[in-house]
């Protein structure tokens, strides 16, 4: 399709999600193109036994192993690190493991402090009022109090700290070290339409009972019903540009391979 759009969003993950929501208000005509489909979490590997299995096949963090239409390979030969990702609504959301620690007000200040990298240009608290905005769309968990960073309040109590975190907890005081349950997106209470965790199963390749905060059911569903569209399947090949040499649209493949 041809037809211009005020604003062209390509890909429907983590950033994606919040930059349609956050500007679904001003009423432009918002496309999003994304080259996967919507998640169906009735066919997540947490439905199943054979969930370990398949977090090494259809659901490996690596595009690679994976290998869905969706997915192109992508060669990590010459990196230490190899690449992990997922397409589809909610990007990598979807297989992430929901921990959602803030940055510190020292991150942004690294050239001062440590002498390396660059000092970014906007402080902590110029962003702290979007971090507290993104944590109640994700719907975090955590405890407040924490005396190492500035307060903040998650909008739900936090996981329990189980065997292993207790364990951990105890060796730390031994070492006195400070430590402090983390933050993250999984929901310990029920939260504006997703379910508490009941401990399914491991969180990374997708969660079934949408504890865990994924875009594709925190902030997609609002942006589409304040009218953004989102077009799935659709893989952008190129990003055509004006004569000032400006991004000025798209080449894309639909579905159909057109
Ligand atoms: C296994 C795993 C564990 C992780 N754990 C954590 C964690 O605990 N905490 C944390 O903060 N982060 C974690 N992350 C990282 C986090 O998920 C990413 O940083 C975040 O999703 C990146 O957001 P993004 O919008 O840049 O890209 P993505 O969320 O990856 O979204 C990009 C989207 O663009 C689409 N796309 C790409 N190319 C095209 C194209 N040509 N045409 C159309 N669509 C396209 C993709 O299909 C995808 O949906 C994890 C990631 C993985 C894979
Ligand atoms: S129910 Fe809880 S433990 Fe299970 S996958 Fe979801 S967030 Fe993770």
């Amino acid at each position: 399709m041809n037809d211009p759009v005020d604003v062209l969003i390509i890909g429907a993950g983590a950033s994606g999600a919040a930059v349609a929501w956050s500007l679904a208000e001003t009423k432009m005509h918002i496309l999003c193109l994304e080259q996967g489909g919507w998640m169906n979490p009735a066919t997540y590997p947490s439905t199943g036994r054979d969930w370990e299995a398949r977090a090494f096949g259809d659901y490996s963090p690596s595009p690679n192993i994976r290998a869905q239409p969706e997915d192109y390979p992508v060669n990590d030969d010459n990196s230490p690190i190899k690449v992990v990702n997922f397409n589809g609504v909610g990007g990598g959301t979807v297989m992430y493991t929901a921990h959602f620690p803030r940055l510190h007000p020292s991150d942004f200040r690294v050239r001062t402090l440590d002498g390396v990298a660059d000092d970014w240009p906007v402080d902590y608290d110029t962003l702290a009022p979007f971090f507290e905005e993104n944590d109640r769309m994700m719907g975090v968990s955590g405890l407040a109090g924490d005396p190492g960073v500035p307060p903040r309040s998650p909008p739900m109590p936090p996981l329990a700290l189980g065997r292993s975190g207790t364990m951990l907890g105890k060796a730390m005081n031994r070492l006195g070290w400070h430590w402090w349950p983390s933050d993250t997106t999984v929901a310990t209470a029920d939260y504006e339409g997703r379910a508490r965790c009941i401990n399914l199963g491991h969180c990374t390749p997708a969660c079934a009972q949408g504890s865990k905060a994924s875009t594709d059911i925190t902030y997609w569903p609002v942006a589409r019903r304040a009218g953004v569209e989102l077009r799935t399947h659709c893989r952008v090949r190129e990003i055509t540009t004006n004569e000032h040499g400006m991004a000025a649209g798209v080449v894309y493949y639909d579905a159909d391979g057109v």
